[in-house]
């Protein structure tokens, strides 16, 4: 039988693991700032741990950190780093994306994702399995580019509330003092909706969130979205609307723009009545075609015009920039790319 990973566990749980080594407790929190504040790689270089305590570790467990099997760099400074999965040809990608005085990750929460929106490649892969709260802290921790990271979203491949349980251990180690002690206001989940996981993620957590609308009428947005006939965007919005988001939290809209779909007058209209009475920002992001997918990208004359009568209208929008289109930087391209090469030499 396999070894246990280390990596993703929360201190009540590494302390659990120290109790049933019989091991001192205080040995957990030495373990955690090993596991989450300095880079070892080995049981053994955790150097202030008793031989002991090492030896009996090294039985059961293994630290569990992988490195990334492909870097892809963009020309914008953008990197694409690739994982393997515990699913053959099975990959995630974790994007590095520096912009001025602001690097973020954006990490992956599943392998292949199980909520079929219309212009994902994620979507297109299917759905292979949940990563562990391990796997999601691995894709942080093992960055080259850790030290200077400011920011980390949750946008990657996957739908991140549909994996709430690990989701939300990440998130406690991220910002915990005994973990990687990151403000949760740099940190931001995005959903397309999922109700249950959006009430455990807003009442456990201060991280910000972040919803995929793309339209605010329903039978458009059942095209795009088949999560629209599970959790209708309007019982979404309800619980956005009654929850106290406080001073500093902060809940933003993600918006892409598709050619003649939902790029008209009409749904700034729409949008400015359903969002009436939220404190909020739209994100609009242009949309890059992806293969087998019958949409297009708004043109940039329509993306302005959208974006000044919004904020005209007092919803603050910007258009997101696009980064490293020359790595596939879109989620879930490059790992199709890379399950498809596979695939073909498997041939
Ligand atoms: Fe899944 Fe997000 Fe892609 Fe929708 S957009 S299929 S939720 S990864």
């Amino acid at each position: 039988m396999g070894k246990e990973i280390l990596l993703g566990k929360t201190l009540d749980e590494l302390t659990e693991v120290v109790k049933g080594l019989g091991l001192p407790k205080f040995t957990a929190k030495q373990i955690s700032d090993w596991l989450y504040k300095k880079d070892v790689n080995e049981i053994d270089e955790m150097t202030n741990l008793s031989l002991k305590a090492r030896t009996a570790l090294k039985e059961k467990f293994e630290l569990g950190t992988t490195a990334s099997t492909k870097v892809e760099a963009s020309v914008d400074g953008t990197k694409k780093y690739l994982y393997p999965t515990n699913h053959p040809n099975k990959f995630i990608e974790t994007a590095f994306i520096p912009d001025r005085d602001r690097n973020t990750l954006c990490v992956s929460s599943q392998v292949g994702c199980k909520m079929g929106c219309l212009f994902c490649m994620t979507g297109k892969q299917g759905f292979q399995g949940q990563l562990s709260s391990g796997k999601i802290i691995n894709q942080i921790r093992s960055l080259p580019e850790r030290e200077s990271l400011t920011n980390i979203v949750y946008m990657g491949m996957g739908e991140p509330l549909d994996n709430v349980p690990e989701v939300m251990k990440s998130l406690e180690i991220i910002t915990s003092e005994y973990g990687m002690a990151m403000s949760p206001r740099r940190i931001t989940v995005s959903t397309i909706g999922i109700i249950p996981g959006m009430i455990e993620f807003l009442n456990h957590s201060e991280c910000h969130l972040a919803i995929s609308l793309h339209t605010p009428f329903d039978e458009e947005r059942k095209k795009l979205m088949p999560v629209q006939n599970v959790y209708p965007i309007k019982d979404v919005l309800k619980i956005v609307k009654d929850f106290d988001f406080g001073r500093q939290r902060r809940v933003s809209f993600e918006y892409i723009m598709f050619k003649g779909i939902n790029d008209t007058a009409n749904h700034v209209k729409e949008l400015c009545r359903i969002l009436d009475g939220i404190k909020c920002r739209i994100n609009l992001i242009r949309f890059h075609p992806v293969p087998d997918t019958p949409l297009d990208g708004s043109d940039e004359q329509t993306i302005e015009f959208f974006k000044d009568q919004l904020n005209k209208k007092g919803i603050t929008t910007t258009i997101r920039r696009s980064r490293g289109l020359d790595i596939f930087a879109a989620c879930g391209l490059l790992s199709t790319k890379e399950l498809v090469k596979r695939q073909n030499e498997d041939f």
